[in-house]
């Protein structure tokens, strides 16, 4: 059975990922990390664990890391985790480009799932946006809008960026060239083929994301609403069930829930 280590165990998706594994008979919780001076460090969790800040000293022992904490630290961490060839699945968001080369460079060396997002839903919600956006073809104009708890650190969510990509992706563009951030001042006429992200924060919404087309007197939206972080854990563990003991490689979450386009 894989052991698996979790990254920022005692963070609000760490307590998810733990509560997650302890619901499958297929996965062991061995290990747990947390950050260097975090006040539950040396404590014990789940019959017997305890939590270490020291990467290095846990992973010779795990066969698969989960990880929900902050860029910086899940570089250092996929670090130590792939001179160990111990598998992972990460689910921090907020990286640049420049990070987002790094860990496809660490996953020359050990199995990798990055996603955004670990829901199955949200991923079938990804799916129906592409296939959406590829057979509407031109006079739709694409818009997202996303709403997240306050404390949630990088804007705009992953998410909505990975379901502008899908739209980016559907109509052959680049999404560098159609993404549009900020509106404010005299802005002119919306540029045709833009794609839009409104970013709303407040309160603790665990995460809801509306993709809308709109067109001339129509508009189809497409919703997602998330009022706990229980699924984005599951999913997770799942990508782990499934990652253990693959051959080195960036693999795609669609490919881990078996929605791959044809
Ligand atoms: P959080 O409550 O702040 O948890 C992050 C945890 O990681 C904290 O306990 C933090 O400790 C710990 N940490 C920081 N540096 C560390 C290090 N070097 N080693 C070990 N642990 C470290 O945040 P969250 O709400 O759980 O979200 C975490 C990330 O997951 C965010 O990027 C969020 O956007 C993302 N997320 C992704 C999905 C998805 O499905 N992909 C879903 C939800 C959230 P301190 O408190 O001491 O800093």
């Amino acid at each position: 059975m894989p052991r698996v280590l979790v990254v920022g165990a005692l963070g609000r998706m760490g307590q998810c990922v733990r509560a997650a594994i302890s619901e499958t008979p297929r996965l062991e919780l061995v290990a747990a990390i947390e950050a260097h001076g975090h006040p539950g460090v040396g404590s014990s969790i789940d019959d017997g664990i305890e939590v270490s800040d020291d990467p290095k000293a846990v992973l010779p022992r795990c066969d698969v890391a989960i990880d929900f904490t902050t860029p910086a630290a899940t570089l250092v961490i996929m670090r130590a985790a792939a001179e160990a060839g111990v598998a992972y699945v990460c689910g921090t968001t907020g990286f640049s480009e420049t990070q987002r080369a790094q860990i496809g460079d660490l996953a020359a060396r050990i199995p990798v799932v990055h996603a955004p997002n670990f829901s199955v839903s949200v991923n079938i919600l990804a799916w129906l946006t592409r296939e959406a956006a590829r057979r509407l073809g031109a006079g739709y104009d694409a818009e997202l809008v996303e709403l997240h708890h306050s404390e949630k650190r990088d804007a705009p969510s992953g998410t909505s960026l990975q379901l502008a990509e899908a739209i980016a992706a559907a109509r052959d563009q680049l999404l560098a060239d159609q993404l549009v951030l900020v509106r404010s001042g005299n802005i002119g006429a919306r540029p045709e083929g833009a794609i839009g992200i409104q970013t709303l924060r407040g309160g603790d919404v665990a995460g809801e994301h509306s993709v809308l087309f709109i067109g001339q007197g129509e508009r189809l939206e497409l919703v997602h609403r998330a009022s706990t972080r229980d699924h984005f854990a599951r999913g997770a563990v799942r990508a782990a069930e499934w990652l253990a003991g693959r051959d080195p490689g960036l693999y795609p979450i669609e490919r881990v829930f078996g929605l791959e386009s044809d």
